[in-house]
């Protein structure tokens, strides 16, 4: 393994990252306001293995990152055995509950399934930088911001395509293996 041998072409986080340009834009979960079929319909409209938490669709200030697998299972169980959760339920990833009309459904609390220090890089950072931290953290996947604001993410696989452009070679014998 010579690890950074692929990364002198000095790509940063940004080459790599997703969505690119073309793509559609990152599917995220506000941390209020999104009821439990939005969430539904969000997450079986993408295969995505997980999904960034934001302050507000306006704000994108990053909260954290849950896993699409978590998410299937806690609201599967929520409708399940949660009394008075429906799909029009409002799902609060904060630590406080929100201020609901007294009509409306009880919300489905679910910070508890939130990773609230996913790991983070600019959108300038150097991905052999990136990489190295891939390896010694054993990341899935990192989130990439500018100016605070969530601007996309790399998953492991990004990383392994993306070296396989640059040495157009067999991605699993470069990086992880
Ligand atoms: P993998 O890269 O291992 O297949 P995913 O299925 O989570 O993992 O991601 C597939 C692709 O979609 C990757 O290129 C990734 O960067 C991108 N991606 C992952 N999560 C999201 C998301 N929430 N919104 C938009 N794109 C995403």
């Amino acid at each position: 393994l010579e690890p950074k041998e692929e990364f002198e072409h000095n790509s940063l986080a940004v080459d790599v990252m997703r969505p690119r340009r073309a793509d559609p834009s990152l599917a995220v979960l506000t941390q209020d306001g999104m009821t439990v079929g939005e969430v539904e319909a969000l997450v079986e409209s993408t295969d995505y293995s997980g999904f960034p938490v934001v302050v507000s669709a306006e704000s994108q200030r990053l909260v954290g990152f849950v896993l699409r697998r978590d998410l299937l299972i806690s609201i599967d169980n929520a409708r399940k055995r949660q009394e008075g959760v429906v799909s029009a339920s409002q799902v609060v990833f904060t630590d406080h509950a929100p201020s609901l009309p007294a009509d409306a459904p009880p919300p489905l609390r679910l910070r508890g399934i939130v990773d609230l220090s996913p790991f983070t890089v600019t959108d300038h950072t150097p991905m052999d930088i990136t990489v190295d931290i891939f390896r010694k953290l054993g990341l899935r996947q990192c989130l990439v911001t500018h100016n605070g604001r969530l601007l996309g993410i790399i998953t492991k696989k990004d990383i392994l395509k993306h070296m396989a452009q640059i040495a157009n070679r067999d991605p699993d014998s470069i990086l992880f293996n």
